[in-house]
């Protein structure tokens, strides 16, 4: 059973353009590494892009097409300890590093906050397949989503090893790396000020 499409199923699938608009400049990687990205830390001191709860309610805004029906806008605060544990998960995976025990029994917590269970829905000649949640608090959704997305990421071989970090020093955006081998987190951020470098490095060589 795939648990996270939501009821509705019919929303289009977000894009980069449309994230960078909101205010991230990684996203439409999924709902997991779009979450650990608004952790930025393109500079030395990080950036929390979830300011504050309006920013947390865009994000989650943003990734509506990704939410079971039903769902709401989490605290803040909640938000940003999903966020940061998916984080150091996500970042010990792409280093090979071990999983830290407290942060896996963290992530299955928010995991555990809801789950659905597959019903059949007939309307006249119409039969489909739908879920029927079951949460305490409809916010449970939205994060329970997220880590679901965190658990398919870290639980799947294939996937957790397409994990990449931004080739750009100082830049510790996550994204998937893909077919295009793809090195930047972002072609028109990370991508252009390293071209833009590697140019300016050609054309000024240091004296030797
Ligand atoms: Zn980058």
């Amino acid at each position: 059973m795939k648990r996270l499409d939501p009821a509705g199923g019919a929303s289009a699938r977000l894009t980069l353009a449309q994230a960078q608009a909101a205010g991230f400049p990684v996203g439409a990687e999924n709902l997991a590494v779009d979450l650990a990205d608004t952790l930025a830390r393109v500079t030395t001191s990080p950036v929390d892009l979830l300011r504050d709860q309006a920013a947390s309610d865009r994000f989650w805004e943003l990734h509506a097409g990704e939410l079971p029906v039903g769902w709401a806008f989490p605290p803040l605060a909640e938000t940003r300890r999903l966020r940061d544990v998916i984080r150091s998960l996500l970042d010990a995976a792409q280093q090979g590093m071990p999983l830290d025990e407290r942060a896996v029994h963290e992530l299955n917590a928010f995991a555990l906050a809801a789950s659905a269970s597959a019903q059949l829905t007939v309307q006249g000649a119409q039969v489909a397949r739908t879920e029927r949640w079951r949460y305490a608090r409809p916010a449970h959704l939205a994060l329970a989503a997220a880590a679901f997305s965190a658990i398919d990421t870290l639980g799947d071989p294939a996937i957790r090893s397409n994990l990449r970090q931004c080739a750009r020093p100082l830049c510790t955006m996550l994204f998937f790396r893909g077919d295009r081998r793809r090195r930047w987190c972002t072609p028109n951020t990370c991508g252009n000020r390293d071209r833009v470098a590697r140019h300016y490095r050609r054309r000024h060589p240091r004296p030797t």
